[in-house]
């Protein structure tokens, strides 16, 4: 039999390597949700960064303890949203995870192949104008089944309608024999990123005039679903 002293000492072993087992040391930050006023004050910039950390706390294995109570009392009567996100619905590609997010903090809008419709247009709309968010991210990522049907030209169903909103993006590169089948795919998807920047910014005022003016931020970013890392990619 082992003295109680030695199976406290496993025990301890056993609690400190469950919670160390992904991040090789406790959690490091505590997020227990912030004043939505709070939120509302971050510059563009400042939003991005925001962003940006929790993305680096996702990579690192190290999520901040999130206290989920509190978050939901902060957000109760009022939201102020961080960040805009539009993505795609693959399964890889959660945002809340990726950017290590608590509730209220970012506004996501998922639709295969991030597509620019009325309404993915209109749910941005929504944040920007009504709920104060300044930073816009059109978020691609890699190995894209949309943008790879679209590539192939897909007809099937109602998946028809998404491959609409993506060919016209890419028909140069639908139409390139140099690249390898890899290449194009990739090369693909980060330019429908662009595309669908740009479809937004063509089809709203709103949103035009905000980003020119400087009070709203774009940022298009490529996730590769096979290191987690993320990419910034030109507006252009
Ligand atoms: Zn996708």
């Amino acid at each position: 039999m082992l003295s109680k002293k030695y199976r406290n000492l496993i025990f301890t072993f056993f609690i400190i390597f469950s919670l160390g087992i992904c991040t090789n040391s406790l959690p490091s930050k505590i997020f227990a949700g912030e004043p939505h006023a709070e939120l509302a004050k971050f510059s563009p910039e400042e939003a991005l960064e925001r962003l940006l950390e929790g993305h680096k706390r996702f990579l690192a294995c190290e999520p901040a303890i999130k206290d989920f109570k509190k978050a939901i009392a902060n957000t109760a009567q009022i939201q102020h949203p961080n960040a805009v996100i539009v993505t795609c619905s693959d399964s890889r590609v959660p945002p809340e995870i990726l950017f290590d997010s608590n509730i209220g903090e970012i506004f996501v809008i998922r639709v295969a192949g991030n597509i620019m419709d009325p309404y993915t247009i209109g749910s941005v709309e929504y944040a920007v104008q009504h709920l104060g968010t300044r930073l816009i991210v059109i978020l691609g990522h890699a190995k894209c089944g949309a943008v790879n049907s679209a590539l192939c030209k897909l007809r099937e169903g109602n998946i028809t309608y998404l491959m609409n909103k993506i060919e016209p993006g890419i028909k140069e590169i639908i139409k390139d024999s140099t690249m390898s089948e890899g290449e194009k795919l990739t090369s693909a998807i980060k330019k429908n990123i662009k595309y669908q920047i740009s479809q937004m910014l063509g089809y709203s005022q709103v949103i035009q005039e905000k980003f020119k003016s400087g009070e709203l931020k774009i940022a298009g970013m490529y996730y590769d679903v096979g290191t987690g890392n993320l990419s910034m990619e030109p507006l252009q």
